[in-house]
């Protein structure tokens, strides 16, 4: 059903534009023809995401409308970087990521929505929403008021893997900062005066569980900073870390437990700690059969695609939907190293993002 050589055209078109975050502008109006062409309603938010709605068509188009979303920005500038094909498959020249996260997922839903206009299907009422900033901490998505969203189920192609994947899960997360305080005194001459901020911090985290603490839960100590001078009894140290689970108790015990482990420490040595949020993601778990994982399954079937099932265990704007109550699912999009310059997109997976993008739209 859809037209390969507009898709791949388009595609080409956006990834040649440097759309990291605060500039999407760009690609939104590059797309604005299009859209204008086949009658879908816009209207941008103070944030600057753009929202789409195109209304039904024939027989279908009284159904609930569907939502699908994709960001805009990349994970880096990408000011020089000029696609090369080789090989069926679309790189980056090399200067920076390719951009196919998530320009891929923008090219395919629109690729859906005029392949679906052009051969005249009946299709239900679709909303597209473009977001800004999703690679430098769900900006657009987080902010974005889903007050005026028709839709009661929402589609984000950005992960990895085949085209074809249906994300049941994805992880609650949190970073926080956490500062010792404890008392400078020189070591040399008064070190019973002092109270060692530094030791605080490493006691805290001999005593925390890190790295894989079970199947879908995993914490880390990414940083760890403190000290002025190695004669002064450090006054103050401070470690981050990060906390990730799949399910929203364990997340959820396992930071309190951290955090447990670092009051304790900080009280040994005769210090105080502070605590600082750095981030928060609300993680989301569908079950097999919900209707929006069938939903999923009947428009890749129809396709012609063969539905595949996995969690992952990375943040998307469908986190953002899902905690503002917009059942939202992650599909995968055929990208291949992804935040690298070796960064890729394999055409013929380009073409069936777009079939299942179409499929989707057209499901009775
Ligand atoms: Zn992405």
């Amino acid at each position: 059903m859809i037209h390969a050589d507009r898709l791949l055209e388009n595609f080409l078109t956006i990834l040649r534009i440097d759309s990291y975050y605060p500039n999407e502008d760009p690609v939104a109006d590059s797309l604005r023809p299009e859209l204008d062409r086949l009658g879908v309603q816009l209207s941008v938010d103070e944030h600057r995401n753009v929202l789409g709605y195109w209304p039904g068509a024939g027989a279908l188009q009284d159904r609930e409308p569907i939502l699908l979303c994709a960001h805009m920005d990349t994970v880096q500038p990408t000011p020089d970087m000029e696609p090369v094909i080789r090989d069926g498959t679309v790189h980056s020249d090399g200067s920076s990521v390719l951009g196919a996260d998530d320009k891929a997922a923008v090219a395919a839903i629109m690729e859906g929505l005029s392949s679906v206009a052009d051969s005249g299907a009946p299709h239900r009422p679709v909303e597209v929403l473009f977001t800004v900033g999703e690679d430098v901490g769900h900006i657009g998505s987080k902010a974005f008021d889903v007050t005026p969203v028709r839709s009661k189920m929402a589609f984000v192609p950005d992960a990895d893997g085949p085209v074809g994947g249906i994300m049941l899960a994805a992880p609650w997360s949190q970073g926080k900062r956490v500062v010792f305080h404890g008392r400078a005194a020189h070591a040399g001459m008064e070190p019973e005066n002092g109270r060692s901020a530094i030791s605080m911090a490493s006691r805290a985290i001999d005593q925390m569980q890190l790295g894989r603490i079970d199947e879908e839960t995993t914490a880390n100590v990414g940083i760890v900073t403190g000290g002025e001078a190695i004669n002064i009894i450090p006054p103050e140290a401070e470690l981050s870390f990060n906390i990730r689970s799949l399910e929203q108790s364990k997340y959820e015990s396992v930071s309190a437990e951290i955090l447990d482990r670092c009051q304790q420490a900080a009280e040994a040595f005769g210090g105080h700690m502070e605590v600082h949020q750095i981030n928060r993601i609300t993680g989301f778990r569908f079950a097999p059969d919900a209707s929006i994982i069938q939903y999923a399954e009947d428009a890749m079937n129809a396709a012609g695609i063969k539905p595949w099932t996995a969690v992952t265990c990375g943040g998307s704007d469908a986190n953002e939907l899902n905690a503002k109550g917009l059942p939202t699912v992650v599909i995968s999009v055929g990208y291949l190293d992804i935040h690298s310059n070796k960064e890729s997109m394999p055409i013929d997976e380009l073409n069936r993002l777009a079939e299942v993008c179409a499929a989707l739209i057209l499901v009775e």
